[in-house]
C-alpha cells in the first residue's frame, strides 16, 4: 500500500496494491488464512508499515491470542494490539500539544513521541495510508520523533493513535497494575525504510541503493539496541518481540526504563491501611528538607551494577551557534530521552535531585566553559556524594577547561556513539575549584570610586581564571558594545579585540592603565608589588587550567629552568602570569606571559576600580581586597587516549615497529558531498605522498611527518599536477572507526594512534584544495563565463551614450534577459544598482532562478553585492535556499556570503531551507556555516 502524498504518483500502481490488500485485509478478518502466521512480504513487494502488518498479527492473535497480546503489548509494536489502558491519563484528551521535550509532569503519556520538525524527503507518512490525512495535501508540515525516528505528517499525529504505535517508553507506572512487570527492558521495534548496517540474522545489508524515496519497509530495528532485521518472516522471527533488550552498545550509559518509575500523587485522604506504601513513600521523603521533601511526579529505583556508568546528558542549545540544538535529539535517539536535559528549560539541578541516588553516574556537560561552571556550582550545592564525574562536550568556541581536559575547544562532526564511547572511557581526574571574596578596600581614597564600578564580583567561584586589567577590560568593552548592537558582536568578535588590541588605544585612555600603580598582590604571604612594579604588566592573570583566551598556553613550559613547576589543574596551586603588550602578541604565536609565581592563596588590594573578569565574566570592580583560596576539588572525566599502544585483543596484529602509509587528501567540497560514502570519498581523493612513521605514532607525530611532504622537493606529491601547497588549516579524517569519515580535531591529535584511523591509507581534509569535482563549480573572477549565445555586444555604445539607467539592468535581470544584461554592464551599468525594495540585481537573478546571471553578477559585481539585505531583511542567499535552488546557494557561499545572516524572523539561509523542506540543501548550508566559523575564528586568532 502506498502511503503519504505520492500515493496515487506517477506509476500509478498505487490503487492496485490497495486494492490487492484491501483483499488480503477481508480475508483475514474472515480467518481463512488463518492456520499460519502470514509471512512477511519478502523482497520487492511493497508493504506499509501499519495497517497491514497489523492486520497480519491480529490474525495471529487469533490463534494465540493470550500469549501474543501480553508480548506484543508489551514491545515497541504495542500498536499492532489494542491499546492498554493508560493509568491516570485522562480520556478523549485528543488535543494534547505536540511536544518537542520530555514531559515531566505527572499528565506525561506512557511512550510518547518527542517531535522536532523535519524536512526529511520521501513521501510516505509512519501512520500508513489508511490513517494519512495528508496525503492529498500538497506541502504539509512533517515531524520526526527524536527518540524513535518515525516520520509523520504534522496532522497525522493524532492518528498514531489509532495504530497505537507509541514511542520507546522512557519510564514505567509505578501502580498496582503494574507491579509484575518485568525488569528487563523489551525491544521497541519500528519499521524502517532506510536502514544502515546490516541484518542482524542474514548478515546481508539493506538494499537501499535506489530507495531513497522508497516506500517499502526494508528493515525492522530496536530503537533501543539498534539490532535491525530484514523483514520478512525468514530474518525476523515472532520469539523476537518477546526477547529482552540489551540497550546496544551504550547500555552501559543508558538509563533502563525500567528504573524510572511514575509516582502517584498521595492523596491526603488516603487511608493509610490501604495505600500504605504510598503513604511510606511520602513520610520518607518529607523527613528531608524542604527541597527534596517536594512530591516528584517521577522517581528513580536504580539496580545497581558494578558495570555501569549511568550518564546525565545537560545541553545548552544555545551554544555554539545553536550547535546544542541538534545535538539533543542525537542524544534523545542513543540514550532514555529521561537522560537528556536541555538547559533553557530549566537549571541542572532538579535533574541532579532526582537521579542523586545513582551509582556510577556520570554527567556530560553540552555548551560552553560557562555551562560546565553552572554545573559544578550546582554539584557543590547538592553536595552529591561521590560527586559524579562531569565531561565534556564543547560547543561554540574558546573552551579552554574542555581543551585542558581533551575534549578539545569545540565539535566539529565526530559521531555522538563515538563521543558517549569516551565518555564511558574516560579516566575520572580532579580539578581545583577556587573560592574568590571581594570586601571594599576602607583604605581607599573616596575620590577614586567610579560611577560604573560595582563592589560584586560576577560569581564567587572559578575554575579557568580570575583576572585584572586590559583582558577584563577588553570582555567589559565586548560586552558593553554588544548590548548595543547584539548581532554584530560574537565571541570571536572578542578575540579579535583583544588579540588585534582594537581596543588598546583605548585602554590606554582609560582608567587602568597604570595597573601596577594601584594593586598590591601578596602571594603566600610573599608581596609581589615591588616585582610587578617592575615588571609593569597591563594585565595579570591568576590561571589554574592551563589553557587560556580560546587554547594559548600563558604558563608555556617551564622545563628549561627549574623556578617553576610544570602546571597541572590538580595541584591545589593557581600561577600567577603577568602580561606586557608585548607577551600578549607573543601568547598568539606560542610564546607565554611573565611567570610570576605558584601560590595556594592570593591576596589582591585595589586602590581604584579596575576591570576583572571571573571565567569570561567582566565587572569593573570598586577599589577592593580580593581573597582568593581553594574552594574543593571538582571530579570531572578526561577524555583519554582510546586505547594503548598495544594491542588489547590477540586475533589484533601485533603493531608493526614502522607504517608506510599512504597519505591522501579531500577537498572540502567533495568532504561535504561524500563523507557519508566512504568508497566513493576515497575515490575522490588525492595522493599526497607516503609517511613511514613508527607503529606506535599518535596523529601528533603522524602530522609532523605529513607536513615534511611538502618540504621534500621531489615528494610524491611534488610532481603531480594535481600538487597543491597542503593547507595550514588540514586535518586528519578517521576513516575507519565509524560509518562514516569524520574530522578529527586538532586539539585532540594526540589522543589518536595512527593505527586507529588508517590502515594502509591516511585521509586528510584540506578546506583549501580544489578537488577535482568542485573545480567546475567554483566561480572564479579568471573563469570564462558560461558560453554566451549572445552576439558580441558593440563597444560604441558606451562612447556617447549615457550609461545605462538602473532600472533597464533590474529589467533585464527581471527578464532573466542574460544577453541585455552583460550588455548593459559593458555599456557602463552600475551592477550594484538596487530598486525602490532595495532589492539587488542579485535578489532578482536569484528569483527568477538564472544560474547564468547569478554567475555573471558573481564574477562581476563588487563583493558587497554578496550580503546586501533587500527591505525585508533577506539576503540573496535567504532567497535562494527558500526556493530550494541548490547550486545558485552553492555558488553564493562559495563567492563567501555570510552564512549567519539572519532575516527579520531571526533565521538564517539554512534554516529557511529546513523551512522549504530542502533537507539536503539545509546540511549543505549547515556544514558550510560550521566551516565558516572555523575558518574566521582561525583568520581572527592569528594577528
Ligand atoms: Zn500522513
Ligand atoms: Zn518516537
Ligand atoms: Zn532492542
Ligand atoms: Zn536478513
Amino acid at each position: 500500500m502506498a502511503e503519504g502524498p505520492g500515493g496515487g504518483g506517477p506509476r500509478g500502481d498505487g490503487a492496485g496494491r490497495a486494492a490487492e490488500e484491501e483483499v488480503v485485509r477481508r480475508r483475514c478478518r474472515r480467518g481463512e488464512e488463518a492456520e499460519v502466521p502470514q509471512p512477511w512480504p519478502e523482497g520487492p513487494r511493497r508493504m506499509a508499515a501499519g495497517p497491514l502488518v497489523e492486520e497480519r498479527f491480529r490474525q495471529m492473535h487469533l490463534q494465540k491470542q493470550v500469549s501474543y497480546r501480553k508480548a506484543i503489548t508489551k514491545s515497541g509494536l504495542s500498536h499492532l494490539a489494542p491499546p492498554p489502558p493508560a493509568p491516570g491519563a485522562p480520556c478523549g484528551e485528543s488535543e494534547r500539544q505536540i511536544r518537542s521535550t520530555v514531559d515531566w509532569s505527572e499528565s506525561a503519556t506512557y511512550g510518547e513521541h518527542i517531535w522536532f520538525e523535519t524536512n526529511v524527503s520521501g513521501d510516505f507518512c509512519y501512520v500508513g495510508e489508511q490513517y494519512c490525512v495528508a496525503k492529498m495535501l500538497k506541502s504539509v508540515s512533517r515531524r520526526k520523533c527524536a527518540a524513535c525516528k518515525i516520520v509523520v505528517h504534522t496532522p497525522c499525529i493524532e492518528q498514531l493513535e489509532k495504530i497505537n504505535f507509541r514511542c520507546k517508553p522512557s519510564f514505567r507506572e509505578s501502580g498496582s497494575r503494574n507491579v509484575r512487570e518485568p525488569t528487563f527492558v523489551r525491544h521497541h521495534w519500528v519499521h524502517r525504510r532506510r536502514q544502515d548496517g546490516k541484518c542482524r540474522h542474514c548478515g546481508k545489508g539493506f538494499q537501499q541503493k535506489f530507495a531513497f524515496h522508497s516506500k517499502e519497509i526494508v528493515a525492522i530495528s530496536c530503537s533501543w539496541c539498534k539490532q535491525a532485521y530484514h523483514s520478512k518472516v525468514s530474518c525476523f522471527m515472532l520469539q523476537q518481540i518477546e526477547e529482552p533488550c540489551s540497550l546496544g552498545v551504550h547500555a552501559a550509559v543508558v538509563i533502563p526504563p525500567t528504573w524510572i518509575l511514575r509516582a502517584r500523587r498521595p492523596q491526603n485522604t488516603l487511608k493509610a491501611s490501604k495505600k500504605k506504601k504510598r503513604a511510606s513513600f511520602k513520610r520518607k521523603s518529607s523527613k528531608k528538607g524542604p527541597e527534596e521533601g517536594r512530591w516528584r511526579p517521577f522517581i528513580i529505583r536504580p539496580t545497581p551494577s558494578p558495570l555501569m556508568k549511568p550518564l546525565l546528558v545537560f545541553v545548552n542549545p544555545k551554544s555554539g551557534g545553536n550547535q546544542g540544538a541538534k545535538i539533543i535529539q542525537s542524544f534523545l535517539w542513543y540514550l532514555n530521552p529521561r537522560q537528556v536535559f536541555d538547559l533553557s528549560q530549566g537549571g541542572p539541578k532538579e535533574a541532579l535531585e532526582m537521579y542523586r541516588k545513582v551509582h556510577n553516574l556520570r554527567i556530560l556537560a553540552c555548551g560552553g566553559d560557562g555551562t560546565v561552571g553552572w554545573i559544578l556550582s550546582t554539584l557543590d550545592q547538592l553536595r552529591l556524594k561521590p560527586p559524579p564525574p562531569v565531561a565534556i562536550l564543547p560547543l561554540g568556541t574558546g573552551n579552554d577547561l574542555a581543551r585542558t581536559l581533551n575534549w578539545g575547544g569545540g565539535y566539529t562532526d565526530e559521531p555522538v556513539s563515538k563521543i558517549l564511547s569516551h565518555v564511558e572511557e574516560g579516566n575520572v581526574v580532579q580539578l581545583d575549584r577556587w573560592d574568590l571574596r571581594a570586601e571594599p578596600n576602607p583604605e581607599a581614597v573616596p575620590e577614586e570610586r567610579d560611577e560604573g564600578a560595582t563592589d560584586r564580583l560576577p560569581l564567587d567561584v572559578f575554575n579557568n581564571y580570575f583576572s585584572l586589567g586590559f583582558d577584563a577590560h577588553v570582555t567589559l568593552e565586548f560586552h558593553e558594545s554588544r548590548e548595543a548592537n547584539p548581532e554584530k558582536f560574537n565571541s570571536r568578535f572578542r578575540n579579535k579585540m583583544f588579540y588585534a588590541g582594537t581596543a588598546f588605544s583605548d585602554f590606554l585612555m582609560g582608567s587602568s592603565k597604570d595597573l601596577a600603580k594601584h594593586i598590591r598582590v601578596v602571594c603566600d604571604g610573599t608581596d609581589l608589588t615591588p616585582k610587578i612594579q617592575d615588571l609593569k604588566p597591563q594585565c595579570i592573570v591568576f590561571l589554574n587550567i592551563p589553557r587560556y583566551c580560546a587554547g594559548t598556553m600563558p604558563w608555556g613550559h617551564p622545563g628549561e629552568h627549574h623556578d617553576f613547576e610544570p602546571q597541572r589543574h590538580d595541584d591545589g596551586y593557581l600561577e600567577v602570569i603577568g602580561f606586557t603588550m608585548t607577551s600578549l602578541a607573543a601568547l598568539q604565536v606560542g610564546g607565554h606571559g611573565e611567570r610570576l609565581t605558584q601560590c595556594r592563596e592570593v591576596v589582591l588590594t585595589t586602590s581604584k576600580a579596575i576591570p576583572v573578569q571571573v571565567d569570561g565574566e567582566p565587572c569593573k570592580l570598586a577599589a577592593s581586597r580580593i581573597r582568593i583560596a581553594l574552594r574543593n576539588q571538582a571530579t570531572m572525566v578526561q577524555k583519554a587516549k582510546r586505547r594503548s599502544a598495544a594491542p588489547l585483543h590477540s586475533d589484533q596484529q601485533p603493531v608493526p615497529e614502522q607504517l608506510r602509509i599512504r597519505v591522501s587528501r579531500v577537498s572540502m567540497h567533495d568532504y561535504e558531498a561524500l563523507h557519508y560514502d566512504k568508497e566513493q570519498l576515497k575515490e575522490a581523493s588525492v595522493p599526497l605522498g607516503t609517511v613511514v612513521v613508527p607503529g606506535d605514532s599518535d596523529l601528533e607525530l603522524c602530522r609532523a611527518h605529513i607536513e615534511r611532504l611538502q618540504q621534500e622537493p621531489d615528494g610524491a606529491g611534488a610532481k603531480s599536477p594535481t600538487c597543491q601547497k597542503l593547507s595550514p588549516k588540514w586535518c586528519f579524517l578517521d576513516a575507519t572507526t565509524a560509518s562514516r569519515f569524520y574530522r578529527i580535531d586538532r586539539a585532540q591529535e594526540h589522543l589518536n594512534y595512527v593505527t586507529e584511523i588508517a590502515q594502509d591509507e591516511i585521509y586528510i581534509l584540506d578546506p583549501e584544495l580544489l578537488g577535482a569535482s568542485a573545480r567546475p563549480d567554483l566561480p572564479t573572477p579568471t573563469s570564462p563565463l558560461p558560453t554566451s549565445p549572445c552576439s558580441p555586444t558593440p563597444r560604441s555604445l558606451q562612447g556617447d551614450a549615457a550609461p545605462p539607467q538602473g532600472e533597464e539592468l533590474i529589467e533585464a535581470a527581471k527578464r532573466n534577459d542574460f544577453c541585455k544584461l552583460q550588455e548593459l554592464h559593458r555599456a557602463g551599468g552600475d551592477l550594484m544598482h538596487r530598486d525602490e525594495r532595495s532589492r539587488t540585481l542579485l535578489h532578482h537573478a536569484v528569483s527568477t532562478g538564472s544560474k547564468e546571471v547569478v554567475r555573471y553578477l558573481l564574477d562581476h559585481a563588487p563583493p558587497e553585492i554578496l550580503d546586501a539585505v533587500e527591505e525585508n531583511g533577506e539576503t540573496c542567499l535567504h532567497q535562494a535556499a527558500a526556493l530550494g535552488q541548490r547550486t545558485i546557494c552553492h555558488y553564493i557561499v562559495e563567492a563567501g556570503a555570510s552564512l549567519m545572516k539572519t532575516d527579520q524572523q531571526g533565521d538564517t539561509p539554512r534554516q529557511r531551507a529546513e523551512k522549504a523542506q530542502d533537507t539536503e540543501l539545509a546540511a549543505y548550508l549547515e556544514n558550510r556555516q560550521h566551516y565558516q566559523m572555523i575558518q574566521r575564528e582561525d583568520q581572527e586568532t592569528a594577528v
